[in-house]
């Protein structure tokens, strides 16, 4: 469908109370700026989500449904939605209505001027400080690191176009995750600024381990800076002990002095296996990567699907 204007992606995990408003609101807001296909992918809820969905899909050509087999991630839904979406302009939103539908006429207003990314980046602050502070750590050292150069408080909330998608749609690995991404990617873009307001429903699905996660992965995927690391801190290892070694010899050749100590011994050997140690894991840790894409498993399965073109939980996530 060549003439549908806005694809709407959004992963959906135990969002019961928000459905419904969600709905509406997006509907309404839509309705009035052409045509439109809201693709929800159900990321394997455990609570009444997917029936409210399917009731809602039911009635509604426009609404297009996937359900995974599981829990999968808030990332691989995404992708998944992003294979089924055939508009001109793609909206990325969560459910939980943190950011507002209304919103997406502003989008809409700044692509129209010929960006091909429009971002949001939230400007009140609403969420918890101890998240912006992670956020704001994070962003500084992968800003940095990885070359892409995005402001901070940047949301998933966002519009892009359809030669975006075919873009980012090209990337393939496993463990995918939409931020620096789309940081990464390259073409015009522009910074929307918008106020998200507090999840009044339902509980966040991020605990601050899965946020560590998420930056770990970004890190090693976009940036060299583990690797580099142990070449640093081996390059320094080496030549403090040469200098230290130096040292010890002329001291012994010059003045005789024996050289002494246990100290300096065993501080040496637990600093050296420290670094070493630390050094396998790292290397470990791209092996398991390597693997994983070896593997190449699905990123996510099927289980049902409604309005989709596709035969039923069959359609190919690499095309
Ligand atoms: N989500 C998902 N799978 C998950 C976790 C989250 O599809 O395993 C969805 C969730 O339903 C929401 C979006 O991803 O639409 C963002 O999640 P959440 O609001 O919990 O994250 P936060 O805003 O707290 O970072
Ligand atoms: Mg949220």
């Amino acid at each position: 469908m060549a003439d549908l204007k806005f694809s709407i992606v959004i992963p959906i995990y135990n969002e019961e109370e928000n459905i419904p408003e969600l709905y509406s609101r997006l509907t309404h807001a839509l309705k009035e700026l052409g045509s439109y296909e809201i693709i929800f992918v159900d990321d394997g809820s455990t609570d009444r989500s997917f029936p409210l969905l399917k009731e809602i899909a039911g009635n509604d050509r426009s609404v297009k449904l996937m359900k995974f087999s599981r829990n999968f991630g808030q990332h691989p839904a995404i992708n998944a939605g992003f294979l089924q979406a055939s508009g001109e302009y793609m909206v990325l939103m969560d459910a939980d209505l943190q950011d507002d539908p209304a919103d997406i006429k502003k989008l809409y207003d700044e692509i129209k001027e010929g960006y091909d990314i429009v971002f949001t980046q939230i400007e009140n602050s609403e969420t918890s400080l101890f998240k912006k502070f992670n956020s704001l750590i994070f962003h500084f050292i992968f800003a940095r690191l990885s070359g892409a150069n995005t402001p901070p408080n940047i949301g998933t909330f966002r519009m892009f176009t359809r030669k975006v998608l075919r873009s980012i749609n090209r990337y393939h690995e496993r463990r995918i995750v939409f931020g620096p991404l789309m940081a990464f990617v390259g073409f015009s873009r522009t910074y929307l600024k918008v106020r998200k307001n507090k999840r009044t429903k339902g509980v966040t699905n991020y605990s601050f381990l899965k946020l560590f996660q998420m930056a770990i992965d970004s890190l090693s995927t976009y940036t060299m800076v583990p690797l580099s690391f142990m070449i640093y801190s081996g390059f320094f290892i080496a030549s403090m002990s040469f200098a230290i070694a130096m040292y010890f010899i002329v001291k012994k050749i010059t003045l005789g002095i024996a050289v002494s100590g246990y100290a300096s011994i065993i501080i040496a050997i637990f600093f050296l296996s420290g670094v070493i140690l630390l050094s396998l894991g790292i290397v470990g840790d791209y092996i398991f990567r390597i693997y994983q894409e070896v593997l190449n498993r699905p990123r996510f399965l099927i289980d049902e699907t409604l309005n989709i073109d596709d035969p039923q939980g069959e359609f190919d996530e690499k095309a």
